[in-house]
Formats: structure tokens, sequence, C-alpha cells
């Protein structure tokens, strides 16, 4: 058994995901290590947008509606018990959130996006508000007058995700969760009850083990009798001087975060080297946002930076667990942020009782990628 240790569960990856359900696997006393990989491994977790988003999410996957206006719902109730247990604020904030049309043609395809979704059977019972020029420059004066309108959803928000992800690590940390670093999983063998889990520090040995390795899970998951189909994809993002408030909401493309920087945000290419920046991607999501809020043209550029995405081929999440392996657990996503409660509440409880909820695997086995395939995400 190598390092001498035993525990309940494996978690594989020690991002948003694996830090979410760390955690919450410890709040119900189970004995949990989060084998990682080094301090310059890409991390999704360390370079997102930070929105808490419900809107447009779920179009091809009706109960992806479902699954984000759930953590909509329960987002505060996470960043309340995280500061209780850490006292770091990670100032989760709802105010409803936006996505802005710049010209006639852009709300229309608004407009057929948000029908195409909510009209789809079994999508969740909630509705976005489309608005015109007027209605969004009521909530939102500072708008520029290419604003056509937008789409508004009282279920979005925002969070410091930089701060969800050290909050979270510290609350695991007092939970007794042995985070190992610079432990990169590259084998996995046995079964029931006891796999081996091989780093180059030696070999871990837990009851469970769960896939929380972003893209990675793509050739960690074969090891156990599973699959996670991976297409990543890269954003960028660009973030200005500190201003005094006025973006009240945050939007798609545009933030103020609470520290008061613009996020500008986050286009999607193919290419995915995160060590590569577009400075003409930076030049059109800059002047899309100073023609949405024209006041933008007079703050500083202060950093830019690149992610690579966690995406699976159809953009929607993958829970699911092995029928050859029992104990073993694969969990993938985009919106690492958004559904962080789901993981800690939901997820993690499924986990730790051995198997996951039949509408859960129903909705987001990766044994969906055997049928035809849907609509991608939004
Ligand atoms: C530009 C951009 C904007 C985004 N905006 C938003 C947003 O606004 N809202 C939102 O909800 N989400 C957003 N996201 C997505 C969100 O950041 C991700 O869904 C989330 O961070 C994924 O977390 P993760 O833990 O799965 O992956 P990661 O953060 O990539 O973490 C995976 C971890 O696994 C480790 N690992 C890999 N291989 C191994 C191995 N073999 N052994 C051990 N460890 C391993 C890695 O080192 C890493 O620490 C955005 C992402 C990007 C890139």
């Amino acid at each position: 058994m190598g390092l001498g240790r035993e525990y309940d569960v494996a978690v594989v990856g020690g991002g948003l995901l694996g830090s979410s359900l760390a955690w919450g696997l410890g709040r119900l006393g189970q004995r949990v290590v989060v084998l990682d990989e080094g301090d310059i491994a890409k991390r999704a977790s360390r370079a997102n947008f930070a929105l808490v988003w419900v809107q447009t999410k779920g179009l091809g996957l009706p109960e992806y509606t479902s699954w984000t206006l759930r953590a909509s719902e329960t987002w505060e109730q996470l960043a309340a018990t995280l500061e209780t247990e850490t006292g770091l604020d990670v100032c989760f904030r709802r105010p409803g959130g936006f996505h802005l049309a710049l010209g006639d043609r852009e709300m229309e395809l608004r407009r057929d996006v948000l029908a195409r979704l909510h009209n789809q059977p079994g999508a969740a019972d909630y509705r976005t508000e489309l608005l015109d020029h007027a209605g969004v420059r009521k909530m939102m004066p500072e708008i520029g007058p290419e604003v056509a309108g937008g789409s508004y959803c009282p279920y979005d928000g925002h969070v410091n995700s930089l701060r969800v992800f050290r909050a979270l690590h510290t609350a695991f940390g007092h939970q007794g969760v042995d985070y190992r670093p610079d432990h990169a999983v590259t084998a996995i063998s046995g079964n029931n009850g006891a796999f081996h889990l091989t780093t180059r520090h030696g070999e871990i040995v837990a009851g469970k083990v769960v896939l929380a390795a972003g893209n990675a899970n793509a050739m960690l998951a074969p090891m156990v009798g599973l699959s996670a189909p991976m297409e990543p994809n890269r954003g960028q993002i660009v973030v200005t001087e500190r201003a005094a408030p006025f973006l009240h909401f945050p939007m798609t493309t545009l933030r103020q975060s609470d520290e008061g920087t613009v996020m500008i945000g986050d286009s999607k290419e193919d290419e995915i080297d995160d060590r590569a920046h577009h400075m003409p991607i930076d030049v059109m999501m800059a002047n899309r946002a100073v023609r949405m809020f024209p006041k933008l043209a007079a703050l500083n550029v202060v950093r830019a930076w690149s992610g690579i995405r966690v995406m699976t081929r159809d953009g929607f999440p993958i829970y699911d667990q092995s029928e050859s392996h029992p104990g073993a657990f694969v969990v993938c996503c985009h919106s690492g942020v958004t559904l962080a409660p789901n993981h800690a509440f939901d997820i993690a409880p499924m986990i730790a009782s051995g198997v996951l909820d039949e509408a859960v695997v129903g909705a987001f086995s990766a044994r969906r990628f055997a049928r035809p395939s849907g609509e991608r995400a939004a």
C-alpha cells in the first residue's frame, strides 16, 4: 500500500470540481485524499469568468435547465457555509443577469435561442425576459445606443471564483482532507473497495475513486471502465483597472468584480494551447464591450489571459459510475463555478453512498454519446 494510508475516497484532480466534491465528502465524515498535479498544470478553475449562470443553459438537454436552476438556488447556502467555516466571503451576488444584443440581428438570434430552450419538453419552468433598448436602459442607464435590447434572467449571478477555490481548499483542510499536489495519477487498478492509484510518490489505496481531473478524465476514465469524451476549447479574458461600481448586473461577456475591475470575455477558440494569446481577439471583445458601455473606453486594460475549458463532446456534464469497477465515478463539466453547490451537496452524498441517483445517470451518463448526438450546449 505504498504510503501506508487508507482512504474511503480518492478524488483525482484538485480543481473546482475535485474541491467541491472533496469538501462535500469531508462534511459526511469520509476519509478523503485529493491527488492533484503541480502548480503549472492547466486549470480552468483559475482562469474562468466567475458567472453563476442559468439563462440559455440546457438547449439540447432539458434536464440541464433544472440542474443549473437548482445550483443558482443553492449558491447562497454554499457561500454562507463556506464563510462560516473559513471566514472568507466569496462575494456571491444574484441580482439577475443580462445577455445584451448589439443590433436587431443579434436580438432576433437571442429570441430564437430562448424560444427553443423553453419550448423543450421537460425544460425547467422559469422565464427569461426579453427587453428592448429602453427596457434595458431602465435597469442599466449607461448602455450605448447600439444596444438593441437583451435578455434578463433573475436567477443569474456571479461570485469571486478564486476565493471560492481558496475557501474550498481551506474548508476541506479543516475537515482533515489530505490534499496532495504533485501527485499526478498515471495508472489505476483494482476494484471492489480497493482501488490502487499510481503516482510518482508511490501508490495510494482507496475504497472509491472519483475522476475529477478536467479534460484529463478522457485518459483516466478507461482505466476503470468509464468513458469521458472531451472536446476542450480555449477562452480569452481581458481585465481593466478598478473603477467605482457602475455595472450592477453581470452579463454573459461583461461583469464588474467585487474588487472593481471589469472583466471582458470570453472568447471560444478551438486552439488548446493556454500559453498562446491573440491580441485581435482581445481587441474584438473590448470593442464590443465599449459599444455596450461607452464609458469603458476610458479604462486601462491591466491583465489578459487564456484558459482551457473543460468541455465534454456535447457541452453538457458527465456524471457516471462504472459497471465493471463499482465504486469508480467520473465527474466533469463546463460551468464548474455555477454547479459547485450541486457537486458538494448532491453528487458528493451520492458518491459516499456508492451509487448515483437514477435521474442523474439517466440524464448525464456518458452512455448518451453512444446515441445519435443532440445539440451542443450554449
Ligand atoms: C475562459 C473560461 C471561462 C469560464 N467561465 C465560467 C463561468 O463564468 N462560469 C462557470 O460556471 N464556469 C466557467 N468556466 C468553467 C469552469 O472554470 C470549469 O468548469 C471548472 O473550473 C472545471 O473545474 P475542474 O476541476 O473540472 O477542472 P480544472 O480546473 O481543469 O482542474 C482539473 C485538475 O485536475 C488535475 N489533473 C489533471 N490530470 C491529473 C492526473 N492525471 N492526476 C491528478 N490530477 C490531475 C489538474 O492539475 C487540475 O488541477 C470557465 C472556464 C474558462 C476556461
